[in-house]
């Protein structure tokens, strides 16, 4: 293989949809499998659906993934400028040489008369059939062709598709794909306003930026024909392809849409979008308490596999068993209870500290002013009980204030008012001992006493945390102290005693 080259190429039309991170992946690891280049490409030649942010957001996520570009906005690069806004110039001597070699002409139907068109005509396409009844180079006389370039309204470039044709590539993922040239539309490939539409500046940029191999996703395929007639007239060799399969709705039935985040409850976007409509903003993946890693391990595998069941693996990993061809064909289903499983599986594998510098936002916005200690003991103790990282917080409120709520189902089942001047003696004597004697303080009290362990320790435990559900006692008791936990049970016995 000669220099891999790869691209990433997004339009900013808002926030990057979960596929489109996957997307990105794949041509991160196959351009690290094969010593090549990974570049960011922002594709923003359609000014009327640009959203500012989008590209901020784009790179953040990238950032946020560890799969950065080496060339590409912000990161520089001898092929540049990346954002095809800034290559306007560049591309409309292409459109001139296609005119030129009469692969390419000029049209000037309005908006409104293509309206009418469809309007009359659902299956109505711009091409072989219809061009000569249309306003364009090739129907009109070339007075008329000359007037109106000079006036220099409306006026397109189309591409002249070739009729009775068959055009053929090879994809890396799909295998040989062959479509009829009767199939294809004239597609516009320079606008009115003198931008180049995607499909020019796409594959313009392509070549310039010597990209070898173009991994995007399946609703690309079709326009790839145009793209291999394009680089045919133009003299250059295409670029291989790699279409990736859907990514497909929990449900399996259809594409998963930017839509459904809302719908099935969970995100689809890799990070929070604040904007000034409301309705428009979501949460993502990472304010979710989602793990990047893991993220990124669980996308992995939508689609592709190591050829092994191995199934967690770490970016370096997924780099060295990347190939193109382990990409299935079919749609791969978006499986949350999957993305669940392996997140809690890096939050179990995660260091306690960096768990901690995670949550440290939600804590202090819960109010909860502790040391970044304090909270990585948390995080040690919580880890293997949650799916999320919120969840570490959310589910142990215990160890950064007391109860206000308990559990009151077992209260009823296991206290006996007896049991009251024993309770009291362990908070008591919790009071005396350092962390080395709680454990004495507890067990050693209730054997010595011939009482029964399963009598005392659910009540201690919801005294402590105001829940059956939570780590071992002995070590929540140690991590909050036992005078807390001692203050905690006593004001419990007064509630235990109450709800009696
Ligand atoms: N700008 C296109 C997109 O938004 C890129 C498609 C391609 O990679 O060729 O997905």
């Amino acid at each position: 293989m000669g220099d891999v080259r790869v691209r990433f190429a997004p339009s900013p039309t808002g926030a990057l949809h979960i596929g489109g991170v996957r997307t990105a992946l794949y041509n991160y690891l196959f351009a690290k499998k094969n010593g090549g280049t990974f570049i960011l490409r922002i594709e923003d030649t359609d000014q009327t659906r640009y959203v500012p942010g989008a590209e901020a957001y784009i790179i953040e996520s990238l950032r946020w993934f560890g799969i950065l570009p080496t060339e590409g906005p912000e990161f520089g690069g001898d092929y540049g400028p990346y954002r095809q806004s800034e290559r306007k110039d560049i591309y409309k001597q292409y459109a001139d040489q296609l005119i030129r070699d009469g692969n390419a002409y000029y049209a000037f139907d309005t908006a409104e008369e293509l309206e009418v068109m469809r309007k009359s005509d659902a299956e109505f396409k711009y091409d072989g059939k219809t061009r000569l009844s249309l306003k364009n180079s090739l129907s009109l006389p070339e007075e008329k062709v000359k007037e109106l370039l000079e006036a220099g309204e409306h006026v397109a470039v189309r591409l002249k598709i070739p009729v009775d044709e068959s055009i053929s590539f090879d994809d890396h993922i799909r295998g040989h794909v062959t479509f009829s040239s009767n199939e294809l539309d004239d597609k516009v490939i320079l606008k009115g306003d003198g931008m180049p539409t995607y499909h020019l500046a796409n594959i313009v940029d392509d070549h310039l930026m010597k990209i070898s191999h173009v991994i995007r996703g399946e609703e690309w395929l079709s326009s790839t024909p145009h793209h291999v007639l394009m680089y045919r007239f133009l003299g250059w060799s295409a670029p291989s392809f790699a279409h990736l399969p859907l990514i497909l709705k929990p449900t399996g039935q259809g594409k998963l849409s930017k839509r459904d985040g809302a719908k099935f409850g969970f995100p689809v976007f890799p990070l929070s979008w604040d904007s000034d409509h409301e309705e428009d903003n979501f949460t993502g993946f990472r304010e979710d308490g989602y793990l990047p890693d893991g993220l990124l391990n669980f996308l992995a595998l939508l689609g592709w596999s190591p050829g092994n069941d191995q199934e967690m693996l770490t970016l370096d990993e997924m780099c060295e068993a990347f190939s193109l061809d382990k990409i299935v064909k079919s749609g791969a289903r978006f499986d949350i209870d999957k993305a669940l499983w392996f997140n809690q599986q890096y939050i179990i594998h995660a260091d306690n500290l960096k768990l901690a510098y995670m949550i440290q936002d939600q804590a202090i916005d819960a109010g909860y002013h502790v040391s970044i200690e304090y909270l990585a003991d948390v995080c040690g103790l919580m880890k293997e009980r949650v799916h999320k990282t919120l969840e570490i917080i959310t589910n142990a409120r215990f160890f950064f204030e007391a109860p206000h709520v308990f559990d009151d189902d077992t209260i009823r089942k296991k206290y006996k008012p007896e049991n009251k001047v024993h309770l009291i003696a362990i908070a008591e004597s919790l009071k005396t001992v350092d962390n080395a004697g709680i454990e004495l303080a507890i067990k050693g009290y209730i054997q010595d006493n011939g009482l029964k362990i399963g009598d005392f320790m659910p009540l201690i435990r919801i005294g402590v945390s105001g829940t059956m559900q939570g780590p071992d006692l002995i070590k929540t008791i140690a991590l909050i102290t036992p005078s807390e936990a001692a203050d905690r049970l006593l004001r419990a016995v007064l509630y235990f005693e109450k709800l009696n």
